[in-house]
């Protein structure tokens, strides 16, 4: 029995809080065609050098590897993923790793549309999108992009092709915390799942206080209008039925990082366009692969080493995610959110 369970730990990455790490969000590469003011710095900014960026077979090779230590979820984000050449191809190509049983993705849908025939030829199921308001002008203003309807277009066209779609809205005081009801309204009548997010401070000096919008804030706009019953929810979003005064019900979720803990159920790794492997979004640890991946090394060695990677970045896991880091040096954009 002992051996069994020797075993069992062996091909699967229990953290030292015995957390099971079965979910990597894999970012394909650090560029994107928004310029989110809570995702995108102020100033310039100097994307990776193609060379420093994965290739596919090397995104490839780690992903095969870590499947065969219990990774079963892989969300493929960014970045803006549909900006990088051949994507479809690529995510077909995981397709074929037997022991991946979800492969999702996470966009801001400006260049969705014309993937989506593809996407659900090779089986893609479930799209996050993020969209942080109703308003064309407002998308402008948040994004510095006037794709506002295409965003739109394709989340209708995925929904009637079948995808099963929620939608993302960053929470920002003073920009569209007043939109969150009437987002509410719109999807659910589109049996959309919304999700509320909390603004983090993972924008280098783009991070601004008085932005900042809570769950409790959130709540208390969502009560005024609606019935709402949390569910028991594991993952990082706390989740709630609700239902208006007009029998109108559905489900939503915040996702309170700064203001709520949703450790406890941390089942994810972070992989950067660059082989970072990362434990944790607000912490500077983290593991190269780049060095394993293009060092003078035989196949079965490459993946010996990635191995001991995964197994070392999540021995660094922490328990809970730290909040004394100074903004200015991690950035979401680059780690896929
Ligand atoms: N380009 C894709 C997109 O927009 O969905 C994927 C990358 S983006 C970094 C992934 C997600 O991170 C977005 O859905 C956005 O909601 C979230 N995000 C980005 N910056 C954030 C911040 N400072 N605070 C909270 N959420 C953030």
């Amino acid at each position: 029995m002992v051996e069994e369970i020797k075993r069992e730990r062996k091909n699967k990455l229990i953290d030292c809080f015995g957390r099971n790490i079965d979910y990597l969000r894999l970012s394909v590469t650090d560029r994107c065609d928004l310029k989110c003011v809570y995702c995108h710095p102020p100033h310039k900014i100097n994307y990776l050098d193609r060379s420093e960026i994965c290739s596919y077979w090397e995104l490839l090779q780690v992903v095969k590897v870590a499947s065969k230590l219990g990774i079963d979820k892989v969300r493929l984000t960014g970045g803006e993923l549909f900006l990088r050449k051949d994507i479809i191809e690529f995510i077909s190509s995981l397709h074929e790793i037997e022991e991946l049983k979800e492969i999702v993705l996470t966009t801001n849908g400006t260049s969705l549309l014309p993937h989506l025939k593809r996407l659900k030829e090779i089986g893609i199921r479930r799209i996050n999108i993020s969209l942080d308001t109703l308003s064309e002008d407002l998308f402008y203003r948040i994004t510095g992009s006037h794709r506002f309807f295409t965003v739109l277009e394709g989340i209708q066209r995925a929904l009637e092709e079948g995808f099963m779609i929620k939608v993302n809205m960053v929470v920002l005081r003073g920009i569209n915390e007043t939109e969150i009801t009437e987002f509410i309204k719109y999807f659910l009548k589109n049996s959309v799942e919304v999700r509320f997010i909390e603004f983090m401070p993972l924008c280098g000096p783009g991070w601004r206080e008085d932005y900042f919008f809570s769950y409790e804030k959130m709540k208390e706009i969502i009560k005024k209008k609606f019935d709402i019953h949390p569910l028991l929810s594991s993952g990082v979003a706390q989740e709630f039925v609700l239902k208006d005064r007009n029998g109108l019900k559905g489900k939503i979720g915040i996702i309170a990082p700064v203001t709520r803990s949703f450790c406890s159920s941390c089942s994810r790794l972070r992989l950067s366009a660059s082989g970072e492997l990362r434990p944790c979004l607000f912490s500077r640890t983290k593991v190269e692969l780049l060095p394993i991946l293009r060092g003078n090394l035989s196949l079965r060695e490459k993946e010996k080493m990635i191995r001991e990677a995964f197994k070392e970045a999540v021995k660094m896991k922490p328990v809970s995610m730290s909040k004394d880091h100074d903004a200015d040096d991690i950035y979401i954009r680059s780690l896929g959110g």
